[in-house]
């Protein structure tokens, strides 16, 4: 690299801090694998000498059943392997950075998207400039929202979503199932279905929870139902399944938890086993990685999908500057996270109007992080931030 140029650009991390935080959701949120009432985030702040703080955000699915991760493991990992990768580099290199934290950490892709997260943050503030920027552009300034019903009875399920769509939220809803016996489950997701029909768009996610014998059985009453798509019904490893699965049956079938890596997304697509591809900065190791994924979707005539873990108006903000800059996001996305918690991490939290999620544009992920409410919900109370100023 030209030394003129690296040393005009140079900001170099100094400081690297991991906060454990925990913030309460407005209702629990029934997964196949975990009863959710709160959301804990790992909050990755970079600091650099320039006085740029990065931040960035781990959130996984209520812990560590839906892939491995968890933010507490996730923080072992940043701290006593990654923070020494880091001090001292130019935040800037984010393709070094990311390439130097791969050869220290094989896999650990949550911890990686979040440090990625971070680094782009700064990109973005050291040039006052949003992160779409640097991603190609901005192609929309909102993108469609869809619900999720997760609770446990069709009445509170159908109030809910009779609520969103009256109140401008969302006119689209994907039912969560898995966490009761199939027959139970079934009845449930049908009424819900029966009551919303001709309203609304209906998805449902298995999370995973079925075999292929159960899904051959129950799609045909799902898709009878109105169910327009259907997310991982099968185990993250049965490419083949789902793809017996999407040629049988008239629905498209989307992969979330068959979908990690690029590895994944050709796998996937050489196989024909999904028409939509879930997309999600924390699975995938980040924006850089996620990219990559919707360029092979893009190639393979797949769709995509902005898949979320909840997160926080911080974490929705990344998701929110890539899929601003996807050539096309056609079912849209779940970036819900900042409603269906009751308090946030932002001094502004991310917008929501006309049924979909606003894009922010201001330098950086386009957020501001609040300081007390950090200190607030943090699990660690004792811990004190660096006293350096940063500029968020
Ligand atoms: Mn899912």
């Amino acid at each position: 690299m030209d030394t003129t140029l690296n040393e005009k650009r140079d900001i170099k991390i100094s400081k690297v801090q991991t906060v454990l935080v925990d913030i309460p959701g407005i209702r629990a949120h029934q997964h196949s694998g975990a009863d959710m009432r709160h959301q804990s985030y790992l909050i990755i702040l970079i600091q650099t000498d320039a006085g740029i703080m990065g931040i960035g955000e781990v959130a996984t699915a209520g812990g560590p059943w839906w892939s491995g991760d968890s933010v507490e493991a996730v923080k072992m990992v940043i701290d006593t392997y990654l923070v020494n990768v880091l001090i001292g580099e130019n935040a800037t290199q984010t393709v070094h950075l990311m390439k130097k934290c791969n050869e220290v950490v094989v896999g650990n892709l949550f911890a990686k998207a979040g440090i990625e997260m971070a680094l782009y943050d700064i990109l973005g503030k050291s040039a006052s400039r949003p992160v779409h920027d640097f991603l190609g552009g901005a192609c929309r300034n909102t993108i469609p929202i869809t619900w999720p019903l997760g609770q446990k009875d069709a009445a509170s399920d159908i109030q809910e979503a009779k609520e969103k769509l009256a109140n401008g939220v969302s006119r689209s809803f994907k039912i969560k199932m898995g966490s009761l016996p199939v027959l139970d489950d079934m009845r449930r997701t049908l009424d819900i279905a029966k009551a919303l029909v001709g309203k609304a768009q209906l998805r449902i996610d298995l999370n995973a929870a079925w075999t292929e014998t159960t899904a051959q059985k129950h799609i045909p009453a799902l898709i009878d139902a109105g169910i327009e798509l259907i997310e991982q019904p099968l185990e993250r490893w049965n490419h083949l399944g789902h793809a017996r699965l999407a040629q049988r049956f008239n629905v498209p079938l989307m992969a979330d938890e068959s979908l990690a890596t690029q590895h994944d997304a050709l796998s996937l697509a050489n196989c024909g086993s999904v028409q939509v591809f879930a997309l999600k900065l924390m699975k995938s190791g980040g924006i850089s990685a996620n990219k990559d994924i919707a360029a092979i979707a893009s190639a393979f005539g797949i769709d995509v999908f902005g898949g979320c873990f909840l997160e926080s108006s911080i974490g929705t903000a990344a998701n929110l500057q890539l899929g601003a800059t996807l050539s096309s996001i056609p079912w849209g996305s779940e970036w819900i996270g900042p409603l269906w918690l009751a308090d946030d991490l932002t001094i502004e939290p991310i917008r929501y109007a006309n049924y979909s999620v606003c894009v922010p544009d201001a330098p950086g992920l386009g957020i501001t992080i609040d300081v007390d409410k950090l200190a607030f919900y943090r699990r660690d109370k004792n811990l004190v931030l660096s006293s350096a100023a940063p500029i968020c």
